[in-house]
């Protein structure tokens, strides 16, 4: 292959990424690349049929009222929350241990952030922390609007209903950043919840990014039950631009903007790919889960299980990430590094947010015991359907020789 060197999100690869084992990846079928063409090949590639048919798939699939496509995961949580009200009087609750946009989404509407610490065992949100945190707010005048944002971290499940009581204490919503989660369930307790499906939350945001579960190269959507969120989303999303639905109208071709809105449209191209990439979202989910199944069976086992631990290992888990702990912090790096040379290319989700200089910048120097924890011992080691089972065992192969050997 050529010696070339490719560039992702910033870090620069000089071996040959295709001899690589990345920790995700899309799973592009011809079928996907031909609906694709198909639609570059019709007049209309941006605002045709297309996105249309693929929010009225969502709709199904996820079985919710609403579906508004947008162009990003971070647009998709953007429009929620400023339909939901968010200004810059407004509150927004995140777990410190997610992607910077459930947080930046609020910082877009002036709004303020506060980190909620997180459960070190499985990466959610604490609802103890949650609790102190909403009990330190000024009762009387309680911000309006305030939202929480539990994230579905990894593909399990956040505990959307507990976090919904919690909220409805105060008066704030919730909204579920279901970016890893598509498809995930809970498979202990009452009631049944499932990820994407806006029971327990005004809305739920999925991404289209190629290392989640649907690609459509750049995309999103905002899942809702909420009516009045879905039209004030829809309209946002193409500039607050507002025109009549009707030739017969005096004057068909006026159009009015009542508010400022923002370009998210997602394109038809986009949507022929995330509609075909959808409909097989659950053959997906059962390789993610097959994945997860043999790499929990081999991780239990020694040598393993002197230096590690497994994720839990949930029914409803929709595994968008694998993410292994090492007990000792100083293993994480040294596995990240030897892996590497091996080929095998792992990442950490994630640096907690409050670390980063933008918002330390803003509200100082923050750690919270949960998310340190999590934070200096996490690893997301390869998992993607496409992930045959020679490099499966080759990561596992890998990582027993490193554990032998440090
Ligand atoms: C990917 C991701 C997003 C943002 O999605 P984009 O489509 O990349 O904008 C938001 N939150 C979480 C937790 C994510 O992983």
């Amino acid at each position: 292959m050529q010696d070339w060197i490719v560039k992702i999100a910033g870090l620069r690869f000089d071996h040959p990424f295709s001899l690589m084992i990345p920790y995700s990846k899309q799973d592009l079928t011809d079928r996907d690349i031909s609906e694709v063409t198909r639609v570059l090949k019709s007049d209309l590639i941006t605002q045709g049929p297309e996105v249309q048919l693929f929010e009225d798939a969502l709709k199904a699939e996820f079985s919710v009222g609403h579906a508004v496509a947008c162009s990003s995961g971070t647009a998709a949580l953007h429009l929620s929350y400023a339909a939901l009200g968010v200004d810059s009087q407004s509150i927004g609750i995140v777990p410190a241990i997610t992607f910077s946009a459930t947080a930046n989404a609020f910082r877009y509407l002036g709004a303020q952030v506060r980190f909620c610490d997180i459960n070190p065992q499985t990466g959610l949100i604490c609802l103890e922390s949650l609790e102190s945190i909403l009990g330190e707010l000024p009762v009387a005048d309680a911000p309006c609007p305030g939202i929480i944002t539990p994230v579905s971290f990894a593909g399990l499940i956040a505990p959307l209903s507990s976090v919904q009581k919690l909220a409805d204490s105060i008066g704030f919503k919730t909204v579920e950043d279901a970016s890893h989660s598509p498809g995930a369930f809970s498979s202990s307790g009452a009631p049944l919840e499932r990820s994407c499906s806006s029971i327990h939350t005004e809305a739920a945001c999925v991404s289209f990014h190629p290392v989640k579960h649907i690609c459509c190269g750049e995309g999103g959507v905002v899942l809702t039950n909420n009516q009045k969120l879905a039209t004030i989303a829809r309209h946002l999303r193409s500039h607050g631009i507002e025109r009549p639905n009707d030739d017969n109208h005096e004057t068909p071709w006026y159009y009015q903007q009542n508010e400022l809105g923002w370009n998210y449209r997602l394109t038809d191209i986009q949507s022929a790919l995330g509609r075909s990439q959808l409909e097989r979202l659950a053959d997906q989910l059962k390789l993610r889960r097959k994945i997860a199944g043999r790499y929990e069976k081999a991780l239990r086992e020694y040598p393993f299980n002197e230096s590690l631990m497994a994720p839990p290992l949930e029914e409803g888990h929709s595994w968008h990430l694998y993410i292994i702990r090492f007990k000792e912090p100083t293993m994480r790096d040294k596995a990240h590094k030897y892996l590497k040379s091996e080929g095998i290319l792992t990442q950490v989700h994630y640096v907690p947010l409050y670390r980063h200089p933008y918002y330390e910048n803003m509200y100082g120097k923050i750690r919270l015991p949960g998310a340190e924890k999590f934070y200096q011992s996490c690893l997301s080691i390869p998992m993607f359907p496409n992930l045959s089972e020679k490099d499966q065992d080759h990561v596992i192969n890998s990582l027993k020789h490193f554990c032998l050997n440090s």
